[in-house]
């Protein structure tokens, strides 16, 4: 999507941290970090909400799962947990409209969250 700050990251118009990259799946370092470890993990196709996402995604959810737990465990900060994230929606805080897993560790995390 031409306006998406993601898909721009994703086509490298504007520079991110990237930690992760394949045909699927990109990770890279969030801007602005809540925790010592803060990455964010998103499907190189956009979509918007995770409202947006039907059965066919399925596999497609799976991989952001399994890269952030990768993430996570060679970040070597998640030794004593870490957190993962998505928000939907303006009640949940969704300021991107490009879906994302968090990735936060490095730190006590709060439950429950704000
Ligand atoms: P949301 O609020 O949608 O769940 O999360 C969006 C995240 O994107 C925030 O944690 C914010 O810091 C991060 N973010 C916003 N703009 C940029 C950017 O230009 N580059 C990177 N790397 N992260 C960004
Ligand atoms: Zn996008």
């Amino acid at each position: 999507m031409s306006d998406c700050l993601f898909c721009k990251i994703r086509d490298g118009q504007i520079p991110a941290q990237i930690t992760h990259r394949d045909d699927h799946v990109i990770a890279f370092k969030d801007i602005g970090p809540k925790a010592p470890l803060h990455e964010l993990v998103i499907p190189t196709r956009h979509i918007a909400s995770l409202t947006d996402v039907t059965l066919a995604d399925t596999d497609l959810l799976g991989r952001l799962m399994v890269v952030a737990s990768q993430r996570a465990k060679h970040s070597g900060q998640a030794g004593n947990g870490f957190r993962i994230v998505m928000n939907a929606g303006p009640d949940a805080g969704q300021s991107v409209h490009h879906i994302h897993l968090h990735v936060l560790a490095g730190r006590p995390l709060a439950w429950p969250p704000g």
